[in-house]
């Protein structure tokens, strides 16, 4: 199955927010999966979207800023979902691992915007954090989520009007969830 897989049957994100979601979900730490579990995996993926030239190499130091990285956009993506920002210290931490890969304003043909900067492989991981920037700015990176299912964390495109989903899955995640508080209702109903 491929990290494309979109549980629930809903639709990928949009342009350029896809990154962000492809880069979290090649971690899936329900199935014990990384797809980028170590520094070749990494440069292949980064090889395969373009985002780094021939000449580059993924080293020991930039792979564990990428581990970094993902754990923080997964981060932010859950406190989209529950729609409440990290602690002081948890926000420290999501800065430093963010500020690794630099970013630059540049005027483009529809005005200036957020590029990323930086050189090698710094520069083709900046690009999945200049999308957020970009999302930012179009108003879809709210709607990026990550599962409220603690095992689970997908990353998924919440596109529902009122931006409600909390779940991957209603059937998966969502049921589960459901069954759970059926059972501690019903442990509570039993124990009394
Ligand atoms: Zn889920």
């Amino acid at each position: 199955m491929d990290v494309g897989f979109q549980p629930g049957g809903r639709a990928p994100a949009p342009a350029p927010l896809d990154l962000v979601q492809n880069f979290v979900n090649t971690e899936i730490p329900d199935w014990h999966r990384d797809d980028i579990g170590t520094p070749a995996a990494l440069d292949a993926w980064l090889r395969e979207r373009g985002l780094i030239g021939d000449e580059d190499e993924v080293d020991g130091e930039l792979f564990v800023a990428a581990r970094s990285l993902r754990s923080a956009l997964r981060e932010l993506a859950l406190a989209n979902t529950l729609e409440r920002a990290p602690s002081p210290s948890r926000r420290r931490a999501i800065d430093e691992a963010l500020a690794v890969f630099p970013m630059a304003l540049c005027l483009g043909d529809d005005g200036p915007s957020v590029e990323p900067a930086g050189i090698g492989a710094v520069r083709g991981l900046a690009a999945v954090v200049a999308a957020v920037a970009a999302a930012r700015g179009d108003g879809t990176w709210e709607r990026l989520k990550a599962c409220k299912q603690e095992t689970c964390g997908w990353l998924f495109y919440d596109a529902s009007r009122n931006r409600s989903s909390s779940w991957c899955s209603m059937q998966i995640c969502g049921g589960r969830e459901k069954s759970r508080a059926y059972r501690r209702r019903h442990d509570a109903v039993g124990g009394a």
